[in-house]
């Protein structure tokens, strides 16, 4: 169980994410939701290492691992999905995922196949069997949203952090994607999804986190966190 405590980040004098708290079990998928600028995608970043947090705790199988550096973070069983994807564009898309099973190997030098085969199966997985051997700068947008998805899962982590996995989509790859995230789900993996909205995850999330200006407004059942009156008010009114 990953316990997050009091998570606070600022940008100078720019509160992004103020005092969250929150617990994400394995074999469960949280929701995290909110509008533009409500501080989801730091929040996650923040857990993640990728950005310092500012105040809080990550507790993680029993270790505060705030503020450690992203690479140890992902090393205890950590990964993520980012909103932006950011291949490396001269690698192929199997050598792209070679990098995140082992990112500090010299595997171009020394090709291993135990190590090959994983990259192969992984790819097969998220759909990208048919694109393995081609450069990210040449796949369709679905496609780099596949690789990420195949990075975050690489190394087998316990805890999957996915910021916006459904943006761009058609809706035909929305019902593709949320399956694979079910199926992390499904395995036991902890795994936390940012949205804009409410209703585009109520069917895929056990949990709804809601947050506005980089607060928590409200947490439960989708259902119910789409009645309150707040979340109608700042999501879904004028505000
Ligand atoms: P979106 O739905 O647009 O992805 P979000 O909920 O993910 O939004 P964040 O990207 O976390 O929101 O941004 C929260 C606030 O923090 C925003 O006001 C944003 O401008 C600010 N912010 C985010 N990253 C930085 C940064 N590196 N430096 C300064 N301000 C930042
Ligand atoms: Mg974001």
């Amino acid at each position: 169980t990953l316990s997050v405590r009091g998570l606070t980040k600022r940008f100078g004098g720019l509160t992004a994410v103020k005092n969250l708290s929150f617990e994400l079990h394995p074999g469960e998928i949280l929701g995290l939701i909110g509008p533009n600028g409500s501080g989801k995608s730091t929040a996650m970043k923040s857990v993640m290492g990728i950005e310092r947090p500012t105040a809080g705790e990550v507790l993680f199988e029993g270790e505060n691992v705030a503020g450690l550096p992203a690479h140890k973070i992902a090393r205890k069983g950590f990964g993520m999905v980012f909103q932006h994807s950011r291949p490396l564009n001269r690698q192929t898309v199997l050598e792209n995922i070679m990098v995140a099973l082992l990112p500090d190997s010299l595997f171009m030098l020394f090709p291993d196949k135990a190590l090959t085969e994983r990259a192969k199966w992984i790819a097969e997985r998220v759909g990208l069997g048919a694109v393995m051997d081609r450069r990210p700068p040449t796949l369709p947008f679905a496609d780099l949203r596949r690789l990420e998805l195949a990075k975050a899962i690489a190394r087998d982590p316990k805890v999957v952090l996915v910021d916006e996995p459904f943006a761009g989509l058609t809706s035909a790859e929305v019902g593709t994607f949320s399956a694979l995230i079910r199926s992390f789900r499904d395995e036991g993996r902890a795994v936390m999804l940012v949205d804009h909205n409410v209703k585009s995850v109520a069917a895929l999330v056990d949990r709804v986190l809601a947050m506005y200006l980089g607060e928590e407004i409200t947490t439960g059942r989708a259902e119910d966190v789409m009645k309150n009156e707040t979340v109608r008010r700042v999501y879904l009114g004028g505000a």
